[in-house]
């Protein structure tokens, strides 16, 4: 975006317009829609101005714009038809330190006038920085068809009515009332009485009470994300995430929703457990839905029971929603399965790290041919698994692949055997979340398919 779309204040400010013809006389339509104290300079002005200055709507000076009138005004447009005069009034904006739009000149304008749909004070603004000024009208055209002119009204009444409507507690239940009372404005404008009727209703009700989802994000690309978990976001009132979670998803949430890290990691800064529960708890007692949202899938290495037990201790409802674990993601990545007849018909999902450090596990197991395990957190255990795994007498040359961001778009792998994967990890230097694929290589074909994915997204 090379231009950012803001409303300015413009009650009680001077907007000049310089010059009187076609030109003025259309920007003056839109400008005369607001409060602004207009103010025109034009040697000749159009009688349709001389006609708004009689109403009073605006003032014109009849001459060419000066140094002194640019002082303290907010907005200049240039609109003289003559591209000298109109950089004239551009530089002397400038010097004075106002915007100016100098019309059909994107390129020496400070600012752009957008296509309107007015339902003040329901105002939408439409712009396409010159690229398509007709798709603007197009999309113009097309809100004006589907947004009933009585919206404006219905804005209105809803402004005077917020006061009355803080007799629901802040959060679900009153952001309930305003979605049926917007929902009818589209079939029919609901008037003070209506609204009265509508908050009785609400008031009525008997409230939801708060609860948890715990929601698998995915390995971390926004379409890895299930309908159920972006639903969930959507009618998130309070957001819990881990730091693995990355921002694309996050923006998913709902824009009011309260978004807030739980960060958790091995190694470095985390919030400590009980914090975390009580974060869930404290939200969810207050009415919230709250979704306490997981990298991968929320049940895989991530804590899970513990935040349960906090809500069930607490008597909060709570369920889960599955997402998918990097595993999966890696597998795909390499282009391999992750079972297969004839080689492992079982599965091993491993943590580097646990509780108490470096994790133990059946190394004699896992040293046998044909295993494959998804090593999660072991980046930095790498060495140690290494060391343990070839003391129980696991083959050197094991294909171990690991997979740094697997799912996203910065996807690497480093594709090594047991005797050189502490090396070849240093050397690879990984620093966003891997996995370790034990007993999988990349398939040759996996770039192929990578790139026919790529092409079928
Ligand atoms: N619940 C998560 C795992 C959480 S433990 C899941 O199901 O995937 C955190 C570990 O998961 C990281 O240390 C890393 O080993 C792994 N991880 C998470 N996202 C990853 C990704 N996109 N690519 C590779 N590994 C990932």
């Amino acid at each position: 975006m090379d231009f950012f779309p803001i409303f300015l204040r413009v009650r009680q400010s001077r907007v000049l317009v310089s010059g009187g013809g076609a030109a003025a006389v259309a920007k003056l339509r839109l400008i005369l829609k607001t409060t602004a104290e207009i103010e025109v300079y034009a040697g000749e002005a159009d009688p349709a101005i001389l006609a708004w200055a009689d109403r009073g709507r605006l003032a014109v000076a009849p001459r060419a714009i000066e140094n002194a009138d640019a002082e303290g005004a907010t907005l200049v447009y240039a609109a003289n038809e003559d591209d000298a005069e109109d950089a004239r009034v551009a530089a002397l904006a400038r010097r004075a330190g106002v915007l100016c739009n100098i019309v059909d000149n994107l390129e020496a304008s400070a600012f752009l006038t957008p296509a309107m749909v007015d339902r003040d004070p329901l105002v939408v603004a439409i712009g396409t920085e010159g690229a398509a000024p007709v798709l603007a009208r197009k999309v113009k055209a097309h809100l004006e068809e589907r947004l009933p002119a009585t919206l404006g009204g219905v804005a209105v009444s809803a402004r005077a009515f917020r006061p009355k409507a803080e007799a629901l507690p802040a959060g679900a239940r009153r952001r309930s009332f305003w979605k049926t009372v917007f929902d009818e404005a589209f079939t029919r404008a609901p008037g003070p009485a209506r609204l009265d009727d509508l908050l009785a209703d609400h008031l009525a009700e008997t409230p939801q009470p708060g609860r948890v989802l715990f929601v698998g994000a995915g390995p971390g690309d926004p379409d890895d994300l299930t309908m159920r978990a972006r639903r969930a976001l959507d009618e998130a009132d309070v957001v819990i995430h881990d730091r693995l979670v990355p921002g694309p998803i996050l923006e998913l949430a709902r824009r009011e929703a309260e978004i807030m890290e739980a960060g958790k990691s091995g190694f470095g800064a985390s919030t400590p457990q009980h914090e975390i529960n009580r974060l869930i708890v404290d939200h969810a007692r207050g009415g919230a839905l709250v979704v306490r949202l997981k990298s991968g899938d929320p049940s895989v290495f991530g804590r899970l029971d513990e935040e349960i037990d906090a809500c069930e201790a607490a008597g909060i409802g709570w369920s889960i929603v599955p997402g998918l674990t990097s595993a999966s993601a890696a597998a795909a990545a390499l282009g391999q399965s992750l079972t297969k007849r004839g080689r492992n018909s079982e599965l091993r999902f491993l943590t580097g790290h646990d509780v108490k450090g470096l994790a133990d596990h059946d190394w004699a197991a896992l040293a046998r041919d044909g295993t494959v395990a998804a090593i999660y957190m072991g980046k930095r255990a790498a060495r140690y698994i290494q060391g343990r795994l070839l003391m129980h007498g696991a083959d050197p040359s094991t294909p171990v692949s690991v997979v740094e961001n697997a799912g996203r778009p910065d996807q690497r792998i480093v594709a090594s055997r047991l005797s050189t994967l502490e090396p070849d990890l240093s050397a690879a230097g990984l620093e966003g979340p891997a996995l370790i694929m034990l007993g999988l290589a990349p398939r040759e074909a996996a770039a192929q398919a990578r790139s026919l994915r790529e092409a079928a997204s």
